[in-house]
C-alpha cells in the first residue's frame, strides 16, 4: 500500500512527504512539456531528412497509477510513422509479452513432454489446450516483436538535435 511507510511518522511531516511525492510524480513523470523525447528532433532512417518528430504521446494508467508513454513518430518529409514507448511502459509490456509467451510455449511443451497430464485428450480437447496456449505464446511472441521494432526504430532514426 502507497504511504504505508509512512506509517509512524508526525501527521505534518507525512504532509509534506506525501506532497513532496505527488510534486516528485507530477513534475517528473506526467508533465508532457518535460518530456525529453517529445522535444528531439531525430533523423528519418527512411529519407534521411532532420524530420521526425513527436506527433502524439499517450499516457498510461493502471488503476490510477502512472504506467509510461506510448510515442507516435512522424516524419515530416516522407510521412513515415512509428512507435516507441517509455522505458516504464517497455518494462510493464516487455514483462506482459515474456511471461505470456513463456506460460504458452511452456504449456505445448509440457503437452508434448507428458509434464503436463492433458485435461482432456479428446480430439477436441487437445485441439483446444494447444490452441490457446499456442495462440498465448504466438501474441506473446508478437507483442514482444512489436516492442523491439519501437527499439530498433529509436535506433534507426537517432536523435539529430533538441528544441530548447
Ligand atoms: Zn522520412
Amino acid at each position: 500500500m502507497p504511504g504505508s511507510s509512512l506509517a509512524g511518522t508526525p501527521v505534518a511531516l507525512r504532509h509534506v512527504l506525501v506532497s513532496l511525492s505527488a510534486r516528485y510524480t507530477l513534475g517528473i513523470m506526467l508533465e508532457v512539456d518535460k518530456d525529453t523525447r517529445v522535444k528531439q528532433i531525430r533523423r528519418c532512417g527512411k529519407c534521411g531528412a532532420e524530420a521526425v518528430r513527436v506527433s502524439n504521446v499517450t499516457s498510461h494508467y493502471v488503476n490510477g497509477g502512472y504506467s509510461g508513454r506510448t510515442y507516435e513518430h512522424e516524419c515530416t518529409q516522407c510521412k513515415r510513422t512509428w512507435k516507441s514507448r517509455s522505458l516504464l511502459r517497455l518494462l510493464g509490456q516487455g514483462f506482459l509479452a515474456g511471461v505470456t509467451f513463456l506460460v504458452g510455449v511452456g504449456a505445448i511443451v509440457g503437452f508434448i513432454t507428458g509434464l503436463t497430464p492433458l485435461y482432456d485428450d479428446s480430439i477436441q480437447g487437445l485441439a483446444m489446450s494447444y490452441g490457446l496456449f499456442g495462440a498465448m505464446g504466438l501474441f506473446g511472441l508478437v507483442y514482444g516483436t512489436m516492442l523491439g521494432k519501437g527499439i530498433l526504430n529509436l535506433l534507426l532514426n537517432p536523435v539529430a538535435r533538441v528544441l530548447p
